[in-house]
């Protein structure tokens, strides 16, 4: 009999539980990829992640051909591909993991709805511990606060990783030909975009767990030092496994710990967005915002030019490398929502066209939690980017790595560059300040709360 494994967000062959169930039931095994029509004309493609989608494609299908079958890519809607694949070749089963999305919800009903044979969705894929395996009492279907829902995660007992298939016996289809990044979207890839793959994301992980995660507590929040996992992009595509990660990463020290309660984070915005797919666009927590509407603020913002060098650092790092650092996101985000006071809808767009583990889950959850739309407990909280700077770059040398402008500015002057002697700011080539700070904050706590 043959079976499907139809590959999503899970393009790797280690702990693979939708590989590993297509080949330990099926005498064939068909791995395919759709190049779903739907998403590549939705706002979810971009140069960046079509960059590092090919690059993995091009890997999952060395890893399979090294088991023996060759990944087989097809395009268009997947409900109408695999039934054109039923033609021919006759299929018995299809294996898919179960995703969060609004999209990927409805793509799975069509599928088990829609095809004559049976469809096996598995869960523990693209989670480490899946949205229904945490469920609060009292009649929530979701956990709305971290707290409450990190103590049931961590307690949940999770699954051992699984190992690669020891081998595929292939069908008879034709693969097709993997998909060249400009089929899938055209436009400019960030200069220094990470590398796509499994191989590249097992490399990555090696090192974290071998050497670096200890670190992790006193390293995370550190802007210069660049002290976190980066496994991200790899999390976003399933070129690793977040329960190999979780697991991998273990719970002896300190920093695996810290380590793995940030990727609890990433299955809490998972299980949100689970249970209230709207949230996607609309405010979970809706506080009556009257957002302002100011192009020219929203692309100095989107440019790195608002006069704040940790902003304008953490834009520009957004604009080489299609990913930014954990506090810069915050950083930049809570300067265009709160200081600025702009819908949190723009800031979300132009992080999702840019960022290499640009997600709905991760991105509009954590936009919104910035926004105090979400789920944030303090929602009214506006980050002050200077006392930010301070602490987070004290040193300023990630601000003078991202801005070469004020690469003459030493130590943590480069933080305040409208302090310095009046010739040396005129050299720089560096915009004043778009706002004052103090009044930022008063302009949007009076509006969210009407007092000043
Ligand atoms: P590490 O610090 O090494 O953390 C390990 C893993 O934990 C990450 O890879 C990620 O999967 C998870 N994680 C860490 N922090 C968070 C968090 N706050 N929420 C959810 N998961 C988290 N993350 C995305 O993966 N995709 C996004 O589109 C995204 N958009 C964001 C937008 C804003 C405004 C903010 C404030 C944060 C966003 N994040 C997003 C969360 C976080 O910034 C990134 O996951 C993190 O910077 C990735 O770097 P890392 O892998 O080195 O993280």
């Amino acid at each position: 009999n043959v079976a499907v494994a139809l590959f999503t967000r899970d393009l790797r062959v280690h702990d693979n539980p939708v590989l590993h169930a297509a080949a330990g039931s099926a005498s064939r095994v068909i791995p395919l990829f759709v190049l779903d029509d739907s998403i590549l004309r939705s706002q979810f493609t971009s140069p960046n992640r079509a960059e590092f989608l090919t690059r993995s494609l091009r890997d999952l299908d060395r890893g399979l051909r090294q088991l023996g079958a060759p990944l087989v890519v097809r395009r268009g809607d997947p409900l109408a591909v695999l039934r054109r694949l039923a033609a021919e070749q006759p299929i018995d089963e299809v294996h898919l993991a179960a995703d969060v999305s609004g999209y990927a919800q409805r793509r799975q009903e069509t599928l088990v709805d829609g095809l004559p044979v049976r469809v096996h969705v598995h869960e523990g894929s693209v989670n480490a511990v899946p949205p229904g395996a945490v469920t609060p009492t009292g009649g929530n279907d979701h956990f709305a606060v971290f707290g409450p829902y990190l103590r049931r995660w961590l307690a949940v007992e999770r699954r051992r990783p699984l190992a690669a298939p020891k081998r595929l016996e292939a069908s008879t289809v034709a693969p097709g030909s993997l998909p060249e990044r400009e089929e899938i979207c055209s436009g400019e890839v960030a200069p220094e975009l990470a590398v796509g793959g499994e191989r590249a994301g097992r490399e990555l992980l090696d090192r974290w767990v071998g050497e670096l995660v200890d670190d992790y507590p006193e390293g995370h929040d550190d802007l210069a030092g660049d002290r976190t996992s980066r496994l991200s992009p790899h999390l976003h595509f399933g070129t690793l496994s977040p329960v190999e990660v979780v697991h991998r990463a273990g719970s002896r020290t300190r920093g695996a710990q810290e380590f793995v309660r940030q990727v609890a984070w990433r299955d809490f915005h998972h299980q949100v967005l689970a249970a209230r797919p709207r949230t996607a666009g609309e405010d979970y927590r809706p506080r009556g915002d009257a957002w302002r509407e100011e192009p020219e603020e929203l692309r100095r913002w989107q440019e790195g030019r608002t006069g704040y060098p940790i902003v304008d650092a953490g834009m520009r790092q957004l604009l080489r490398e299609g990913w930014m650092h954990n506090r810069a996101r915050m950083i930049t985000a809570s300067f265009l929502v709160k200081t600025l006071h702009h819908d949190w809808r723009s800031g979300a767009r132009h992080f999702l066209r840019h960022l290499v583990d640009g997600d709905v889950a991760n991105n509009q959850m954590n936009w919104q939690w910035t926004a105090g739309t979400g789920t944030d407990t303090r929602p009214n909280r506006v980050l002050n980017p200077l006392r930010q700077a301070q602490r987070y770059d004290p040193g300023g040398d990630y601000v003078r790595r991202y801005l070469p402008e004020l690469r003459s500015v030493p130590g943590a002057a480069v933080h305040e560059p409208w302090k310095l002697a009046v010739d040396h700011r005129r050299s720089l080539n560096y915009p004043d300040p778009m706002v004052d700070l103090d009044e930022g904050r008063s302009r949007f706590l009076e509006a969210r709360l009407g007092q000043r």
